[in-house]
């Protein structure tokens, strides 16, 4: 489906409560879900115990936020993803926030196998192209002028930096973007707690709130077919992944994506410490002779429920605050035409 297919059908579509969504011809095509008069805190109100979601849309989904405070409580300043005045604005913004988590992916260490660890962030405006790190080029001190842009067929083109890319990143994402239409972004580094758990051929369990953001909601790939340099391997991750939100690439790594890149960067991080923390779990069950306790299978759905699409955007902007403010005004917190939400 075409960009402007997607606005259509957006600015026709009604929510359940009957709010009419995308009035704005210039503003981005993404729905918005929620009530104008929701308050900052992040407590849902719809409780899905028992249903798994339907395949992802590329629509946003929002969380809808009760009221807290007493009836009578003020309004409050709250981070949201924001709408944009035009695509330019969009794309501006994508590859600002592109950019910033490259930075953050560096400061966190998964830069360290060199050239290897590719982000990717789908083109607003030409839908079948996306933005990639340069081949080579160190995550730290990544700008929006250095990413690069590359066609569904691999060619890098003007635009964007004239640079190398990573064949592999290339082979990789592409087969998830094209397989994947809801997302706009996917992270893939190698860390070494997944080097290590994605040799044990296992998922992550729900051995702690965190963990139950990918309680059935993430895949395994099984069948590590070498350096992904050859586009077979791109197409059976994107099968591993299915309609989830992250997979494990056994004996490789892990890859997660988001209809934000600032989503996919803290879902990447999120299943990395994740790992890490079953690892320390499983090792000392090990030594004394136990096992974990798994979190109830209801709790578990519940509370992957709420981390819906503006969710793990906002858990993602503190990061954003950090990078850019040791950017010492390289890199600017907002992109001309960006609009806030209310
Ligand atoms: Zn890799």
């Amino acid at each position: 489906m075409s960009y402007s297919q997607r606005f259509l059908r957006c600015a026709t579509q009604q929510t359940k409560s009957g709010a009419i969504q995308c009035k704005q011809q210039r503003v981005s095509q993404r729905c918005i879900a929620t009530s104008s008069k929701a308050p900052a805190a992040i407590i849902p109100d719809s409780i899905h115990h028992s249903t798994r979601p339907g395949p992802p849309t590329p629509n946003f989904t929002f969380g809808a936020y009760p009221k807290v405070g007493g009836p009578n409580a003020k309004e409050v300043y709250r981070i949201r993803i924001p709408e944009f005045a035009d695509l330019e604005a969009e794309r501006a913004h994508r590859k600002l926030h592109h950019a910033v988590a490259l930075r953050w992916l560096g400061y966190q260490g998964y830069n360290n196998e060199g050239a290897g660890g590719h982000v990717t962030v789908r083109d607003p405006i030409l839908t079948d192209h996306f933005w990639i790190n340069p081949h080579g080029k160190s995550f730290s001190y990544m700008t929006p002028d250095d990413l690069v842009l590359v066609s569904k067929d691999g060619e890098v083109k003007e635009g964007g930096n004239m640079h190398s890319i990573n064949p592999a990143g290339y082979i990789i994402h592409s087969a998830v973007h094209e397989a994947r239409e809801d997302v706009i972004a996917a992270v893939h580094c190698h860390s070494v707690p997944s080097k290590a758990f994605s040799a044990l051929g296992c998922k992550l369990e729900p051995i702690n709130q965190d963990a139950c953001r990918f309680y059935n909601d993430h895949g395994i790939y099984s069948g590590f077919g070498g350096i992904a340099f050859k586009q077979d391997e791109g197409r059976h991750i994107a099968e591993a992944l299915g309609n989830t939100k992250g997979v494990i690439l056994q004996n490789h790594g892990h890859l997660t994506v988001a209809k934000t890149v600032d989503g996919a960067a803290f879902l990447f991080g999120a299943m990395d410490r994740c790992i890490q923390a079953q690892l320390l779990a499983d090792a000392a069950c090990a030594g004394r002779g136990t096992q974990t306790i798994k979190v109830s299978a209801e709790a578990a759905e519940y509370t992957r429920s709420n981390y819906n699409d503006e969710m793990i955007y906002i858990m993602f902007q503190s990061a954003f605050e950090d990078v850019v403010r040791a950017s010492n005004g390289e890199l600017p917190s907002n992109v001309q035409g960006e609009i806030r939400r209310p």
